[in-house]
């Protein structure tokens, strides 16, 4: 990867840069090899040949059947397939205007059977936009919601999911890692419980379904499906070195799925619209390039954000790591500097030639203190001064040190200027 000596950059959980060889990869697609994945003709076979390599590869990595593998515009669109197009296609037809009597229609789909009692979805407290406004949503529309608060350290605890389940839920749905603090949920202790009610206690209609949002942890995490025992798996390219605007979505066979983009018969009736072959090659280029350096890159990060950490709580007086210690990724460092704002330190950091952000890159530009940060119940005078680093394929320790001393002078010179003693 070429780096640009001007820039340190760490955010990576906003955004990866392309992969040398994953361009490589997608430049045929998008040039000689313009054909639709659709045509009869050879140019449009050999676009859905492609295609149809590019999902045995991700099933490969997910230890999953190529018909399982869902291609999607990113994450947000993954996402919002797995939650509404589960919930839409399992409970009652919602009523907008009035939610009270949602339970009153039927969808009129023989799938879509009327229940007495509309579906209920469980989430953390913590998931990404992408999962709370498809959740906010679901629930205007009559589905009951429940939103599991984590602990001080920002992990769920799987005995709280347990025990908000109830005989009408269908669907909980926990992130995988947090894309702000980095911290890992138990995913496959979940999983394994939700099996377990599955096959012990509830027939084939009440059925729990388990859903994840892996989108920070391509190439950092074990994509093992049977291992984690999930129903539905998220995934964006571009967090791992791949293009943007091209997600994939695990589906294990029999799960429902209503689409949410209606037209051609594309992704098995799952997804419509024509296939966009050079994001779907370049999808798989990318995860495979990062799962075969996964375990060398998830220890070497791990070191240097270890050394990064140390180096800021021991240098720099009133700041704290938000999030669990250990139990998060390994490029994240997540800091909170009392009294100042984050948004200040950004600025000043970026001048340096230093790209961090301030809270996810989706929330950032919000003035409104991030819900993840809220959650771990941080006091005011913390909240708003929280810095996110994520480190990745390009970053040394050379960097961290740079940026160790950089940020030390700028919180000094705030905490000048800053009102707050
Ligand atoms: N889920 C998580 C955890 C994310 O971090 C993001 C992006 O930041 C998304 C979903 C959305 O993915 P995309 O940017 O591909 O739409």
């Amino acid at each position: 990867m070429t780096k640009n000596s001007e820039l340190i950059y760490l955010d990576h959980a906003a955004t990866t840069p392309l992969a040398p060889e994953v361009l490589e990869a997608m430049l045929p697609f998008l040039r000689e090899e313009f054909g639709n994945a659709g045509s009869i003709h050879s140019k449009g076979q050999s676009a859905k040949n492609a295609i149809e390599k590019a999902r045995r590869d991700v099933a490969e990595i997910l230890y999953c059947e190529p018909e399982e593998i869902i291609f999607t515009s990113g994450g947000t669109e993954s996402d919002n397939l797995a939650l509404r197009g589960v919930l839409e296609n399992l409970s009652p037809r919602p009523v907008l205007s009035n939610p009270a009597k949602a339970g009153e229609e039927g969808n009129g789909s023989k799938v879509g059977k009327r229940e007495s009692k509309n579906a209920h979805l469980i989430i953390s407290e913590i998931e990404h936009p992408a999962i709370l406004r498809a959740a906010e949503l679901l629930k205007k529309q009559g589905i009951e919601l429940t939103k599991i608060p984590v602990g001080k350290n920002g992990i769920v605890d799987a005995r709280k999911i347990e025990k908000a389940i109830q005989s009408n839920t269908k669907l909980i749905s926990v992130m995988l890692a947090n894309n702000e603090i980095g911290t890992i949920q138990p995913i496959r202790e979940i999983g394994k419980m939700i099996r377990k009610m599955n096959q012990e206690q509830r027939t084939k209609n009440q059925e729990l379904i388990f859903h994840t949002d892996a989108v920070q942890v391509g190439g950092i995490l074990n994509l093992d499906t049977r291992h984690l025992k999930v129903d539905l798996l998220s995934l964006s390219a571009h967090k791992f070195y791949g293009p943007k605007g091209t997600g994939i979505l695990f589906a294990r066979k029999g799960t429902q799925l209503a689409p949410q983009i209606l037209g051609g018969g594309q992704e098995r009736g799952r997804r419509a619209g024509t296939e966009n072959v050079a994001g779907i090659v370049g999808a798989a280029a990318a995860l495979k390039l990062a799962e075969n350096s996964r375990e060398k890159e998830f220890a070497r990060l791990s070191k240097l954000r270890d050394y990064f950490v140390g180096k800021i709580l021991a240098e720099i007086p009133r700041v704290r790591l938000n999030g669990d210690s250990k139990n998060r990724l390994p490029g994240n460092a997540n800091f909170s500097f009392f009294g100042i704002e984050g948004e200040s330190i950004l600025l000043r950091l970026d001048f340096a030639g230093i790209a961090a952000s301030s809270g996810s890159a989706c929330a950032s530009g919000d003035l409104e203190p991030s819900h993840v940060l809220t959650a771990l119940g941080i006091p005011r005078e913390w909240l708003h001064g929280s810095i996110r680093f994520t480190l990745g394929k390009s970053t040394t320790k050379k960097d961290l040190t740079r940026v160790a001393q950089v940020l030390k002078k700028i919180v000094v010179d705030l905490r000048a200027l800053s009102p707050v003693e």
